[in-house]
């Protein structure tokens, strides 16, 4: 409570001060992380935070498109206002049915990272598989056998516990993620149902494509959103080069922008970067968190953005900010 409060008064200091750049702010999904049956964690806020996320955005910033991010880049200009740029990964309905609308509302732009593969081939990406094989477990502990401890889920929050899980699974770079569930799946005597498989989870072409000719920006999320510091170089290409292939082919738009899975410091590597760099991309934005102060090629292909979840207030959206500055 206190350090709370701490933290609301020094942010409240610092506001006046805060360093002209590009404040790059990452959804995923919005909407009511209670009600959903995967992982809540993908959840970023409510409808009605979302709703005044965005009308923050533009009493406090000058909000940019990525279009007019890389005008900024090929100019050469100085960064001379505070701007903010909003983005969306991996692409799922509620981006179309929940964002979209706001975001029309305002006219205020956005970048929506898709993932092909689950436009394409329609189903539940590993991580919120994962949240429906924990919720549905019939044990309490969960323990993976190159885990020294195993986790209680019958003790703390589902969302927490879902988190911790997730955490550890992605830090195993030995053993595919389909290998992986099939571990869990044994472990916690729970397989996804048919019914639970059926959901459709993410948006279709004719949406992404809507969206894309109402002046939103759509860049690529690779194609089936493995992280690409996992794979070889060869595999990698084929995710950064043919999901660019295949937004452009589906809609006839030149794709400039890339954002890497997962996108923190060990989910790319310089290989990453170079082939990025390579397909012809412009730029690519990871999921380190910080403001972008620097536009030089070195920064390209790992612009940071600032995370926003955990359904987070005006006020607590100030202190990320201030807390990244
Ligand atoms: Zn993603």
């Amino acid at each position: 409570m206190f350090k709370s409060f701490i933290r609301k008064v020094h942010s409240n200091i610092v506001w006046p001060f805060l360093p002209n750049g590009i404040y790059c702010f990452n959804y995923h999904r919005i909407g009511d992380m209670n009600k959903s049956p995967f992982d809540p964690n993908v959840f970023s806020c409510t409808e009605e935070l979302f709703e005044k996320h965005i009308q923050f955005y533009n009493d406090t910033f000058c909000v940019i498109s990525v279009d007019d991010l890389i005008n900024i880049i090929n100019k050469n200009e100085f960064i001379h206002k505070k701007y903010a740029l909003i983005t969306f990964d991996d692409g799922y309905i509620d981006n179309y049915s929940i964002a979209f609308p706001i975001l029309k509302k305002y006219c205020t732009p956005a970048a929506f990272f898709i993932a092909t593969n689950h436009l394409d081939s329609p189903g539940i990406p590993w991580w919120d598989e994962i949240a429906w094989i924990i919720r549905h477990s019939k044990v309490a502990l969960i323990k993976f056998c190159d885990w020294n401890e195993a986790i209680d889920i019958s003790t703390g929050t589902i969302t927490l516990n879902i988190r911790t899980i997730l955490k550890k699974i992605k830090q195993d770079k030995m053993r595919s993620m389909e290998d992986k569930i099939k571990e869990l799946e044994n472990i916690c005597q729970s397989k996804m149902t048919d019914n639970a498989r059926d959901t459709k989870l993410f948006m279709d072409w004719e949406q992404v494509k809507e969206m894309s000719e109402s002046r939103m920006h759509i860049g690529s999320h690779t194609l089936s959103h493995n992280i690409l510091s996992h794979l070889s170089k060869k595999q990698q290409n084929e995710e950064i080069v043919l999901s660019k292939k295949r937004i452009e082919e589906k809609l006839g738009i030149k794709v400039t922008s890339f954002a890497y899975p997962v996108g923190g410091k060990a989910a790319f590597t310089e290989d990453s970067k170079l082939l990025v760099e390579q397909a012809n991309y412009e730029l690519a934005f990871s999921f380190i968190p910080g403001i972008i102060s620097n536009l030089n090629k070195k920064e390209r292909y790992q612009y940071k953005r600032l995370p926003v979840d955990n359904n987070c207030s005006i006020s607590q959206l100030r202190q990320i900010i201030v807390k990244h500055k």
